[in-house]
Order: structure tokens, then C-alpha cells, then sequence
């Protein structure tokens, strides 16, 4: 029997905290979403706002204080989310990057101490920097510049790992690491600047389809629902506690190819321009997944081509009710 549970999720305003709540809920679970809204937006919640499952806090979690609201609650599950993802955003606030990726992860791992919860912490492919070893498994250790604009992003999430570990080891907390590679739909902010958003947004208004460098960089692009369902089963996995999982999609894709499948599935007449290539930005980048099937028994179901006919439908419908 499904047994219905109290679970925190930090960043639930924001793409992928958005989409897990809404997927709790469905699933009859009381749900606390805290946000500080600062690339979140309150909108994505709208359809669970007035569920009397559903209560949304917004609140710095880098502030110990924030949390207080939760002193006489039970927890059972802590998803800790927060953190901008798109380098457009996590660039333009890197010290506050830092600090949600270390000392939130730090607040959160202690709600989950004392509360005796388990906790799952969004970590990134990032972790592996511009990688040598291709395709990445997590025994990788990775080859990531401290020295660079990527670095607020990257070692802030290995350092909250690192977190991860030592509440693991030194508490017992049953802590899970999930790495998670590129993820998309519809959802994403028109201005979010990562490159789906970017290409669909783009396709869809006529304006010019921005590839940067030649394009030949690789990405391997989940779908929000594989993903989710991923973060799901890493919760519900004993055996992955105290474990890094890889929850992406092992199909790679140069940046290239992934402009022109768009400008075809969205019929659109707007032209390739290629930008200079931002520093330090992975030349190749793909999951081996062989332990989140062995462990969770978990792998994407929905590729390329259908992820985004579905998400260039929903841009392409929101579009034309706010242009
Ligand atoms: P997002 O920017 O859409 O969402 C992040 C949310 O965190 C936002 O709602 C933001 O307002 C909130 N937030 C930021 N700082 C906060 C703070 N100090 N206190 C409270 N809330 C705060 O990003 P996303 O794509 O939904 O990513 C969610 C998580 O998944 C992030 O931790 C990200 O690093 C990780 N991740 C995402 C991807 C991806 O492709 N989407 C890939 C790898 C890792
Ligand atoms: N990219 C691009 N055009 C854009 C946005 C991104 O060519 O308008 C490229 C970017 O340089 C990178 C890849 O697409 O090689 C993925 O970028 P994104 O910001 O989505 O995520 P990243 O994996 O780099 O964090």
C-alpha cells in the first residue's frame, strides 16, 4: 500500500520542483513547497495552489531561520532543489549559487537529521566539468575549473555532495545524489536561456535559431516526466541511499543536430546564426545509466523527437495566449 507522506521540496517554484510537487500531489501526498523566487515563478504552481494538499513557503533556504515554520511537523521526505540551473541565471547570481548549493544543502541535511527524513539532493552533470572520460559514469571524478564563470555552479554542487556524504557517514541520514543531465519541456522560462528553451522559443517567434560555437558540443536531453519519475524511485530506493545516480538520457545529440530537429518539427523559417561558444562550455556530455537501471530499475521512455513535438505543442499554444 502507497503510504502517504509528508515531503518537503525546496525550488518548488521552478522547472523541475514545479513538475514533482504537482506529481505528489497527484499521488495524495501532503506537499510544503519553499521558494525564494528568484528564478521560480509562482505560476508554475497555479494548478496545485488551493489543494488543501499543498503549502507553499517562500523563504531564503540559506537562512536557518526560514525553516523554523517546520519545528512542529513531521517530515518524511526532503527533495532539495533549489538552485538556479541555467548558466544564464546561475552566472548572474553566483555568490547566492554558492550559498543555496553549500549552505542550504547544509539547512536541509539538518531539517533531515532531526526530522529523520530521507533526502534527496539535485546534483548535475556539471560535476563533471568539460569531461576526458565519455560517456560519464559516476565513478568519474571529473575535470572542472575552479577558475571560471561554470565554477559557482559546479564546485557548489560537488562541495553540497560532499554534504551529502558526511550526513550519510556521520548521521545515518539516508541521503541519495542525484546527477542530473540536461532536462526539458515546456515549463522553462522563454528566458531561461538554456538551449531548448532557446531554440524552441526562437522556431516558434521566427527570430533567428542562436547555435553556439559551430555546434558540434553534445548534450543527452531527458524528458521532465522520465526525469521526475527518476527522482521518484531514487527516493523510494533504499539501496540508493548513500549513492550517486546519473538520471538523464543516454541518447547524445550535437547542439547542431538539436537546432535543425527543431527548426523541422516546429516547421519554422528561422535561421541558423552562430555565437561565440561561452568559456569553458562541455565539449561532449552523455550519462552511462547502468546503475540507476540496476539500482532503481529506471530509464527514459521518451526520446528526442517525441519530448519535443510535446514541448514545442504546449510553447507553441502558451505563445499565443501571451504573446
Ligand atoms: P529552476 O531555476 O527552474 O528552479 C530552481 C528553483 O530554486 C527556482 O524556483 C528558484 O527560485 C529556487 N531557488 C533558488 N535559490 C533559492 C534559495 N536560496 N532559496 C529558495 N529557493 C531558491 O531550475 P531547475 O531546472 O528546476 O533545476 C532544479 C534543480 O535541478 C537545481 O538544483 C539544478 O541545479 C538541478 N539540475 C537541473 C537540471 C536541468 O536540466 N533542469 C540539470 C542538472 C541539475
Ligand atoms: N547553446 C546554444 N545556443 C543557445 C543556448 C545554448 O548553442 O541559445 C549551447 C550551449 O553553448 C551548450 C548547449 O547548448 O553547449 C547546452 O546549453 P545549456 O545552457 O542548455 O546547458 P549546459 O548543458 O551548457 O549547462
Amino acid at each position: 500500500m502507497n503510504v502517504l507522506k509528508h515531503i518537503v521540496v525546496t525550488g518548488a517554484a521552478g522547472f523541475l520542483g514545479s513538475h514533482l510537487v504537482k506529481s505528489l500531489i497527484h499521488q495524495g501526498h501532503q506537499v510544503t513547497g519553499i521558494d525564494n523566487l528568484s528564478t521560480g515563478v509562482s505560476s508554475n504552481l497555479e494548478e496545485v495552489a488551493n489543494s488543501h494538499l499543498f503549502h507553499f513557503q517562500e523563504a531564503d533556504v540559506t537562512l536557518a531561520a526560514s525553516l523554523d515554520f517546520l519545528i512542529d511537523q513531521p517530515v518524511d521526505e526532503v527533495y532539495h532543489l533549489a538552485s538556479p540551473a541555467s548558466p544564464k541565471f546561475y552566472q548572474a547570481d553566483s555568490i547566492g549559487t554558492i550559498w543555496v548549493n553549500t549552505q542550504g544543502t547544509y539547512h536541509m541535511l539538518e531539517l533531515a537529521r532531526t526530522k529523520e527524513a530521507k533526502f534527496l539532493f539535485s546534483s548535475t552533470s556539471e560535476a563533471y566539468g568539460d569531461p576526458e572520460v565519455h560517456p560519464q559514469p559516476e565513478s568519474y571524478r571529473g575535470n572542472v575549473n575552479t577558475w571560471g564563470p561554470r565554477a559557482c555552479y559546479d564546485e557548489a554542487k560537488r562541495l553540497g555532495e560532499v554534504f551529502c556524504y558526511e550526513y550519510y557517514t556521520k548521521h545515518r541520514v539516508p541521503v541519495k545524489v542525484a546527477r542530473i543531465f540536461n532536462t526539458y519541456s515546456s515549463g522553462l522560462r522563454n528566458d531561461d536561456g538554456r538551449v531548448i528553451s532557446n531554440f524552441v522559443t526562437q522556431a516558434l517567434t521566427g527570430q533567428d535559431i542562436t547555435v553556439y560555437g559551430d555546434g558540434s558540443q553534445t548534450r543527452s536531453f531527458c524528458y521532465v516526466d522520465d526525469n521526475i519519475r527518476g527522482l521518484q524511485k531514487m527516493m523510494e530506493t533504499e539501496e540508493a541511499n548513500g549513492e550517486i545516480i546519473n538520471i538523464g538520457n543516454p541518447t547524445e545529440y550535437t547542439v547542431l543536430e538539436v537546432a535543425y530537429l527543431v527548426k523541422k518539427l516546429a516547421q519554422s523559417d528561422s535561421k541558423l546564426v552562430f555565437q561565440p561558444l561561452p568559456q569553458d562550455d562541455p565539449k561532449v556530455r552523455r550519462p552511462v545509466i547502468d546503475k540507476a537501471r540496476s539500482v532503481l530499475g529506471w530509464e527514459p521512455e521518451i526520446s528526442l523527437e517525441t519530448g519535443l513535438k510535446l514541448t514545442i505543442e504546449n510553447v507553441r499554444a502558451t505563445l499565443q495566449e501571451t504573446p
